[in-house]
């Protein structure tokens, strides 16, 4: 395979400014050598001449010659480098020194200036990186300690100081402050926390003291998580990319049997001189070498996902960005995702003789032990009531539709209407189950296994952008549905208030799925956003996964492919049409670089009009274009 050092997409991290500053230096110094040696043959100083040429030739293509050599002995594979300081020394042996030097010069320039450009695409990168606080406060028996970061433990009490960066993911003990979230959220307004409420490593303390205890060890944490899926994006080449190198590998031996076949074969056919044939054969092996389309992938693909990350999505891989571009339907989870995902209780409705509190109590006590954001909106709600929750025991939850549980020998049962088995609905309960839920609102049925004892209704408020996002979507031709365990009438209501008329409603996590199969074999690539640890399958059946990260279960964010970090749904349209737009510049690139090799070739040949140092601008120049291009993807 031909490939080409500074092209190399994978170089990650290690593309440091120090290394894009050595070879501008080097390049410098081939330039100067060849002005010398240019004043050296017009004052006739024939010898200098040729030893200043040696010494650009020396400078500019040493560090490619031990590459090159290097690529072939090792992995057994030609290298770009190897072929263009092959064809410099080709052209200096039938006296063309000047050609030769140029080549090397522009061939070293293109170099330089591909390191700078990849430099950027890394730096924002690298800022994130910067963002990983070094050390923290610990709190050992009342005194304080400064430790390193990455030592601090799980159940470590650490003080984090107004105006500092917090070290650790954990939970507030002590204190109150305004936290700033942006590097995790985007979100640059500081959110107030107190005692009990979750902070992240990387984020700023605001104006209070604070005391937080640490429930993640260093590599757990969210900003552990991120730089970590970045650096997976870099290293992760896409469908396209492996079938260039897959392409490029076929191709760059048929470059060198062809140069080979076109050192010998013209003088007989069509009596060139041996000159001219190897000069024409030097250029050939230039401007045939694939380092343009090499390069017409990953710098666009990069600067891409950077672009994104800046904006707080997350690209998990370069196939996520082709993937995008080409999807006929999003698919909305409504709780947490085209809601806040903060359902909040309502109305509280007792039948037979329970009271409103008692009522709230026993649900509560029931909901405890559950992790569902209802379940902890209604033991939410019982707590700021002050009611003091008893023990329930024999807990078993349903997935996607409720918990049982026993309270004072009694088996409860909470959750969707299903979870009422055949207890019969009063006609005065059905209207009010009905007029509630056009109104949004999800109501949770409690019973005590032969009677239907209350109805807690919850309302989750629909993110304020929803509408304007779905509209979004349906003017790009997208198709929008919108799926949930939720009742039909609640989610018809959902659907109203955000214009989504493709509704699926009362779906389990495993239905969910089958309903991500039947879109994708009818439309093609569908995405789903979703949040939830329900939604994982679905998130992972999806053409494209798309997590809510900020509210997002880890195993929503694990299980996607793409990472809305502020959670917000707004960002969609974006990254479709970035999608779009990178695939659109990956196009462009390649048909540009496949025809300036296809006239540089047929100039070299046919026309015999170009000579070595116009053919490598040719190539070069075409090389560096691509990546000027790919780089508009940053903006
Ligand atoms: P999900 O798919 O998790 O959103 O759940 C779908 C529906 O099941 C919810 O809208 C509720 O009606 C019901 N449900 C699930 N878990 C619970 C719970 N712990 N308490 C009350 N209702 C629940």
């Amino acid at each position: 395979m031909i490939t080409k050092s500074n092209h190399k997409p994978n170089k990650g991290f290690s593309f440091g400014l120090w290394e894009s500053h050595g070879a501008a230096i080097v390049t410098s110094f081939c330039l100067l050598f060849i002005v010398l040696a240019y004043l050296a043959r017009i004052n006739d100083y024939t010898f200098v001449e040729i030893i200043l040429f040696l010494f650009a030739y020396i400078v500019g293509g040493y560090q490619k010659a031990v590459e090159g050599i290097s690529t072939l002995f090792k992995e057994k594979d030609l290298d770009v480098d190897l072929l263009m300081v092959i064809a410099a020394i080709g052209a200096a042996a039938i006296g063309y020194w000047m050609d030769g030097a140029i080549l090397i010069f522009i061939f070293s320039l293109s170099g330089t200036l591909e390191g700078y450009t990849m430099e950027r695409t890394n730096k924002d990168i690298r800022s994130i990186l910067d963002l990983r606080p070094e050390k923290a406060v610990l709190l050992r028996n009342g005194k304080q300690v400064e430790v390193k970061a990455e030592e601090l433990k799980k159940g470590d009490t650490i003080l984090i100081k107004p105006g500092e960066r917090i070290a650790a993911d954990g939970i507030i003990t002590q204190g109150y402050s305004a936290i700033y979230q942006a590097t995790i959220t985007g979100e640059s307004v500081p959110v107030d926390k107190t005692v009990n409420d979750e902070v992240f490593s990387g984020t700023v303390n605001g104006y209070g003291g604070i005391e937080v205890k640490v429930t993640k060890q260093a590599e757990e944490t969210m900003l552990s998580k991120i730089i970590h899926l970045v650096q997976e994006a870099k290293n992760e080449k896409p469908p396209n990319q492996l079938f260039v190198e897959k392409f490029e590998s076929i191709y760059a031996k048929i470059v060198v049997i062809t140069a080979i076949i076109l050192m010998i074969a013209p003088p007989f056919i069509i009596h060139w001189s041996w000159k001219e044939t190897i000069y024409r054969a030097m250029i050939f092996l230039v401007v045939a070498s694939p380092c343009a389309l090499v390069s017409s992938i990953m710098p666009a693909i990069l600067s891409a996902i950077s672009n994104a990350s800046r904006k707080r999505v997350l690209f998990k891989g370069g196939a996520h960005l082709e993937n995008i571009a080409g999807v006929k339907a999003v698919i909305f989870d409504k709780t947490g995702t085209l809601t806040y995902g903060e359902p909040v209780v309502q109305d509280i409705i007792s039948f037979e003789n329970y009271s409103e509190m008692e009522l709230l109590k026993t649900t509560a006590s029931i909901e405890a032990l559950s992790e569902h954001p209802i379940a902890k909106s209604i033991v939410q709600h019982a707590l700021n009531k002050n009611i003091e929750l008893e023990h329930s025991i024999n807990l078993r939850s349903f997935k996607g539709m409720g918990v049982q549980g026993t309270l004072n020998g009694i088996s409860y049962k909470v959750g969707k209407r299903d979870m009422l088995n055949n207890i019969v609905l009063t006609k005065e309960q059905e209207d009010l189950a009905l007029k509630l839920e056009q109104q949004g609102r999800t109501i949770i049925f409690v019973s005590n296994g032969h009677n239907l004892i209350g109805m807690v209704s919850i309302f989750d408020q629909v993110r304020l952008e929803a509408r304007r996002v779905i509209e979004e979507l349906k003017n790009m031709n997208i198709r929008v549905a919108l799926l949930t365990g939720d009742n039909e009438r609640t989610a018809k209501n959902i659907g109203e208030s955000t214009g989504i008329e493709e509704i699926y409603s009362g779906l389990l996590p495993e239905d969910k799925v089958d309903f991500i199969k039947k879109m994708t074999a009818k439309y093609g690539k569908v995405a789903m956003v979703g949040d939830g640890v329900n939604d994982a399958p679905a998130l992972a059946a999806a053409s494209v996964g798309i997590a809510m990260g900020a509210a997002g279960t880890d195993i929503a964010i694990e299980t996607a492919d793409v990472i809305l970090m502020a959670d917000d749904i707004e960002r969609i349209p974006f990254a479709i049409s970035l999608g779009k737009r990178t695939n659109r510049i990956i196009k462009q690139n390649v048909i540009f670089a496949i025809g300036v090799a296809l006239t540089l070739i047929t100039l070299n040949f046919i026309g015999g009009i170009i000579n070595l140092p116009e053919g490598v601008i040719g190539h070069e120049g075409s090389t560096v274009l691509v990546i000027l291009s790919g780089l508009r993807l940053l903006r």
